[in-house]
């Protein structure tokens, strides 16, 4: 989906700053002045993913705009300088995204966290588990109006099977009193294969009971939310859920992945190592002669080098275990079975060959040499066979493989 941005507003430094900041963000950002200049825009652009309107404009004094943008079915962000319960009421009711008090430049540090997540949320996918149609459906809107994408389940029982069926779901809103499973035993038992920074709850429930907010805790939900609440109140807690979730898949990334290549990294091989597969293959590659690469080319070649094996071999490997091992060393773990495994390192040393890598007008060349273990043993072990291969395969005239 596109970053298109629409921000009208008619004070120009106001509107400088924002159209400034959001781009900042990564959005692409049209604006206009006047409700007129807003019209034009939208005969053009129909396709933006979220639209910030000043309540007030020299053409449109009471929120015109608002409505104006609404028929082109756009999500609406509204910003007013007055602030009462009765004008809250109605932007709801209209069907805008959130309002954002206009007090001073600072309320921009509202904007934005809001903006960013209006951008993200379509890498999140909700499950939404309550008996009643009429909420499960009322909850699922709400998130699809902030591009959430959802899926429904009747009861606890359809919720574990749904979970099962789509791997890529990222956090679950459940009710607590349903039949076939409650809320909190299906939180439990997610428990048992999904801790809370890879999956989130949110526990839901009408029942005046003071201790099922505790017990949906204890049983491991990251957060409660009473019913009946209001719009706000439920954005804010799974803004809160979603910024914790992606802010801890950030740091995960952070410590398992390498910076340059975006591959794996020891760390991550050593914690996730695969045990117990019938197939287990090894491999160690080391680019040949990647010192001459960096004293010909300067460092941002070698690099650009590096960057470059590093995709090809997400290209050839993109079910396994690719790691750079350290320096322009990297590490190979699958459970194909072994003759597919060596065939598909073979495929791969040629590409790397015939791949010249474009730098600065240049042609980088290189070649790489692999070692191959398939015997089941210790990962400690098998990366030194592999290791040992690898040296056989420099000693042997480099460009080339050999295996166990
Ligand atoms: P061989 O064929 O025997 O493997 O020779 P080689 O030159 O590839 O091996 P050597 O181990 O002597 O040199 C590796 C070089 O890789 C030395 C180091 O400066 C460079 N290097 C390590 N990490 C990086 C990196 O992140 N970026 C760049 N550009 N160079 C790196
Ligand atoms: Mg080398
Ligand atoms: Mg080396």
């Amino acid at each position: 989906m596109n970053n298109k941005v629409l921000v009208v507003e008619d004070s120009r430094a106001y509107r400088n700053y924002l159209v400034q900041q959001l781009a900042a963000l990564g959005c692409q950002v049209y604006d206009a002045e006047s409700y007129a200049q807003a019209e034009l825009l939208l005969k053009q652009h129909k396709d933006f993913r979220f639209a910030v309107l000043d309540y007030c404009l020299p053409d449109g004094q009471d929120g015109e705009v608002i409505d104006l943008v609404l028929s082109y079915r756009q999500k609406v962000i509204v910003l007013t300088a007055t602030f009462n319960d009765e004008a809250r009421e109605r932007f709801i009711a209209k069907g805008v995204v959130d309002y954002i008090l206009k007090d001073s430049m600072a309320s921009v540090s509202y904007l934005l966290p809001l903006a960013k997540r209006l951008l993200n949320n379509d890498q999140h996918h909700a499950l939404v588990v309550d008996d009643s149609p009429t909420v499960r459906n009322h909850v699922a809107q709400l998130l699809e109006h902030q591009y959430i994408r959802t899926t429904q389940a009747e009861n606890g029982q359809q919720a574990l099977e749904k979970l099962e069926e789509n791997s890529d779901i990222t956090f679950v809103i459940t009710d607590h009193d349903m039949p076939e499973k409650d809320g909190i035993i299906m939180t439990r038992e997610i428990r048992q294969s999904y801790d809370k920074n890879s999956l989130a709850i949110l526990g839901l429930s009408g029942n005046e009971s003071k201790t099922l907010t505790a017990q949906f805790l204890k049983a491991g939900a990251n957060d409660f939310l009473t019913k009946p609440f209001n719009q706000e109140e439920f954005y804010c807690r799974v803004h809160q859920l979603l910024d914790m979730k992606d802010a801890t898949d950030e740091l995960y990334k952070l410590a398992n992945q390498d910076a340059l290549t975006g591959l794996w990294n020891r760390r991550f091989l050593f914690n996730q190592a695969c045990t117990g597969c019938e197939h287990s293959n090894i491999a160690m590659l080391d680019i040949d002669y990647f010192k001459k690469v960096n004293d010909t080319y300067g460092h941002d070649g070698g690099d650009a080098t590096l960057k470059m094996v590093a995709n090809i071999l997400k290209i050839y490997f993109p079910e396994d275990v690719v790691v750079r091992f350290g320096g322009e060393e990297f590490c190979i773990q699958s459970c194909a079975p072994f003759d597919e495994f060596i065939s598909r390192i073979e495929n791969m040393r040629q590409r790397v060959e015939k791949t010249p890598i474009k730098h600065n007008g240049q042609h980088i060349q290189v070649t790489i040499s692999i070692g191959v273990c398939n015997l089941n043993t210790d990962l400690n072990d098998q990366i030194k066979i592999a290791d040992d291969h690898l040296y056989s395969a420099k000693a042997a005239g480099r460009n080339q493989t050999i295996s166990s």
